[in-house]
């Protein structure tokens, strides 16, 4: 079975054709600029890279640009018709969908209902959505939410303490992201824990951060909330601060709320701290050279990841594993050996040379006196949605 998985952003669109036969990865590619003066069009197909410039109107003309490159003689398909499947990336699910589901006219409809509360990316995925329903009317097509694997928190993990009727009447309660990836990774750990039942704190650790607490495979509490700013300080993003924050900004300032938002989601984070660069790699030289706010937003960073790794243990009343995935934890033992040290005293230990020699690849990185397992576990939430496809997009 072969399954194209789609994931539309608002003048973008990322793709994989997956071989579910072997899981292997047959083409992808990433178009940008969408609807802008010129597309740039980058893919690799059958190993083979290329990358164009294109004017693209819409998503449908990407689609199509796409389904193009995916047929003919260097090609992996020989028809379009050997797609079987096609599975969307679809970031918020509200509590409508605890789970993923297969499209139709009124499942789209619920998902452009939940639009406000991701309004940047619910709308955009739905282009994606119905471009390839235009394309591939017949295929069965299913949306892979961000937040459905959090759906399993217990109420007093997700509610906010605020009135109880906002969240009654407005849904205003943590959701937690990065869904895919938190599924994917504690599902690796628990299988390298022997899959028996276990505690995983996954440490999803790229631009955007996020941890999650899981129990058995299911997860009990994650650092992102009713959108992804909450939690963890990340690359632009602010994380946790308080409330208070936001209105005593837009009085010494004058910034609208609009642009205090901008602010905590664009502005903040490592960036804003070092007032280097949103990217670790730039923030780790520019300490290295002696920046001292560069040194702090690390520390930061650091800290507070350290304090979610405590909460979490105590949430779970105890702790088999840590994973770390994505762009810094899979490629950075400076970082891992920073956020585990001085953990010692709660069990956790890294193995140096492991955690030296494990770049984005798997690995057992803590030491055999380590009463907690730590995994490097790379992500892959494309492989995620394939699968979830197979499994929603052909049952009754
Ligand atoms: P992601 O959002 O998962 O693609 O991760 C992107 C982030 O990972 C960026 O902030 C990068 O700086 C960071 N990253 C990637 N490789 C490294 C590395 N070798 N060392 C430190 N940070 C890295």
């Amino acid at each position: 079975m072969k399954v194209l998985v789609i994931n539309a952003g608002s003048s973008s669109l990322k793709y994989q054709l997956i071989d579910m036969d072997n899981e292997g990865v047959l083409a992808k590619g990433l178009i940008e600029r969408i609807g802008l003066d010129k597309a740039i069009i980058g893919q690799t197909i059958l190993g083979k890279k290329s990358k164009v410039e294109e004017r693209l109107a819409d998503h449908s003309a990407a689609l199509k640009v796409v389904l193009d490159a995916l047929v003919g003689q260097d090609a992996p398909l020989k028809s379009i018709e050997e797609i079987d499947a096609v599975g969307h990336r679809v970031v918020h699910s509200g509590e409508k969908f605890c789970t993923s589901v297969k499209l139709d006219d009124g499942t789209i409809a619920d998902i452009e209902k939940i639009s406000d509360l991701a309004p940047l990316h619910n709308p955009a995925n739905l282009m994606g959505i119905k471009a390839c329903l235009n394309i591939l009317p017949s295929k069965p097509a299913v949306a892979v939410f961000d937040t459905s694997f959090h759906s399993t928190m217990p109420d007093h993990a997700f509610m906010y303490a605020l009135p109880y009727d906002l969240y009654k009447d407005h849904q205003i309660r943590k959701y937690g992201f990065h869904g895919t990836s938190h599924l994917f990774v504690s599902s690796e750990a628990n299988k390298a824990l022997g899959g028996k039942k276990s505690k995983v704190i996954v440490c999803h650790l790229g631009n955007g951060a996020s941890l999650s607490a899981v129990v058995d495979g299911k997860c009990v509490d994650t650092t992102m909330g009713l959108t992804p700013l909450e939690g963890l300080m990340m690359g632009t993003r602010s994380g946790d601060i308080d409330p208070s924050v936001v209105e005593f900004v837009m009085q010494k300032t004058g910034q609208t709320i609009g642009e205090t938002t901008n602010m905590l989601n664009k502005k903040s984070g490592v960036f804003g701290v070092s007032g280097v660069s949103s990217d670790f790699r730039d923030v780790l030289q520019a300490e290295k050279d002696g920046n001292k706010q560069a040194s702090l937003a690390i520390e930061m960073f650091v800290y507070r990841v350290k304090k979610y790794i405590g909460s979490y243990m105590a949430a779970m009343n105890g702790l088999d594993a840590i994973a770390f995935t994505a762009g810094v934890g899979e490629n950075s033992p400076i970082l891992r050996e920073r956020l585990c040290k001085e953990l010692d005293g709660i069990g956790i230990l890294l193995d140096d040379k492991k955690n030296q020699a494990t770049v984005g690849e798997f690995g057992q990185i803590s030491s055999k006196k380590s009463k907690v397992k730590v995994f490097v576990i790379p992500t892959n939430e494309e492989l995620v949605i394939a699968r979830e496809t197979i499994k929603y997009g052909f049952s009754k």
